[in-house]
């Protein structure tokens, strides 16, 4: 991955709308900064207008910014003084509900961007795209012929015929099946992939940023404040707002003991960082879900409370003696009744800790 040059880099970009009262303006992003290398699939995570969908559209040029800047390769695209139009930036979109030409068939929709192609490239080209997304015996059906998922597969083809340096997608599962969406949404990882092809997509469903992303920013207020893998994001969140963002768990009281290891209600963990200075202090613990394992025979008792069914494990919560409840994923075959106490045990290694 070329490190020296990313394929796009964000600084403290700045965007604001006229506000609804049509007095002064309203700022939807703010000093927001992101960079994302050549192959590399970025996501853009947060609730519903935090201002993701406009971080896309400035990207493609549909957006004038207010400050900052948008740089693609190592051409400056968006500033205060620069605005490069959109069909001059080598940048595909795969909107939301795909945006597929219902009288165009599924070859006619693919060859659509490659106008500039003679008329028996575009063909083969659109033939292999579709090939690339395993649809080939979809060439001359129409849009409404054909399941979400093939649509987004067709509208995803679409987007990378033209060869597009960056690909961004805006909620590309959201109209979707649930079910659906994990599975697809590793599935378009696969081909962006094996196309060794850029993207940045935005959702507001941590489990879709899961199955795609090699970056995941999360969004609030107009502003990225972790950009980090995944991985690092659910266990070494920044901030307490990415720790209650990112994945299930609740903060607990703990007491700072010597050697880095933290007392809480049902027992003793390692803490991820240097606490020498505050042994004896209070702190506040993330503990998650996956921190916690049901075991019939431990003597530690906590009532289960709630429970969610998930297939191959129940998400309980429960009930500690001191009236603090938690989460634990337990296998489902340890079917236990609302209002039973059942044996837990601690099984975190290194817990994250935030000041109270
Ligand atoms: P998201 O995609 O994360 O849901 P958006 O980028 O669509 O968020 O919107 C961010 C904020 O900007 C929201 O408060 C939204 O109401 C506002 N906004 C978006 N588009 C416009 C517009 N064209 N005019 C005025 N305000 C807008
Ligand atoms: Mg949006």
């Amino acid at each position: 991955m070329n490190s020296v040059h990313p394929l796009l880099s964000i600084k403290n970009l700045e965007i604001d709308y006229p506000s609804r009262d049509g007095h002064g303006r309203v700022t939807a992003v703010k000093g927001l900064n992101l960079a994302l290398g050549q192959g590399e699939i970025g996501c853009l995570l947060g609730s519903s207008g935090c201002g993701k969908s406009t971080v896309l559209r400035a990207i493609c040029g549909f957006e004038p910014i207010k400050t900052g800047e948008i740089q693609l390769r190592d051409i400056v695209v968006s500033s205060q003084s620069t605005h490069i139009p959109p069909n001059q930036r080598r940048v595909g979109m795969v909107f939301q509900d795909f945006a597929l030409f219902p009288h165009l068939n599924v070859l006619e929709n693919i060859a659509f961007g490659l106008q500039h192609l003679p008329n028996n490239q575009r063909t083969s080209l659109a033939m292999e795209w579709l090939q690339r997304v395993s649809l080939t015996d979809k060439a001359d059906a129409y849009p409404h012929e054909l399941s979400g998922g093939q649509q987004q597969r067709v509208a995803l083809a679409r987007a990378m015929a033209p060869e597009p340096d960056l690909i961004l997608l805006d909620e590309p599962f959201s109209s979707l099946d649930i079910e659906l969406r994990e599975r697809l949404a590793s599935e378009m990882r696969d081909i962006l992939k094996a196309n060794n092809i850029t993207a940045l997509l935005v959702t507001h469903d941590q489990y879709e940023a899961f199955a795609i992303a090699d970056k995941i920013g999360v969004m609030t207020e107009g502003k990225v404040i972790q950009w980090d893998a995944p991985y690092e994001l659910y266990h070494k969140p920044a901030s307490r707002y990415v720790a209650d963002f990112i994945g299930r768990g609740i903060f607990i009281k703990g007491i700072v003991q010597p050697n880095n290891k933290i007392m809480i209600e049902i027992g003793e963990l390692e803490i991820d960082k240097d606490h020498a200075k505050d042994i004896g202090k209070e702190i506040d613990v993330l503990l998650r879900a996956d921190d916690i394992q049901h075991d019939d025979r431990s003597p530690m008792q906590a009532e289960v409370v709630r429970k969610i069914f998930r297939g191959a494990d129940f998400l309980y919560t429960l009930k500690l003696a001191s009236g603090i409840e938690i989460f634990a994923y337990v296998p489902s075959h340890h079917d236990h009744a609302v209002g039973e106490k059942i044996g837990i045990q601690l099984v975190a290694d290194h817990v994250v800790t935030f000041d109270p």
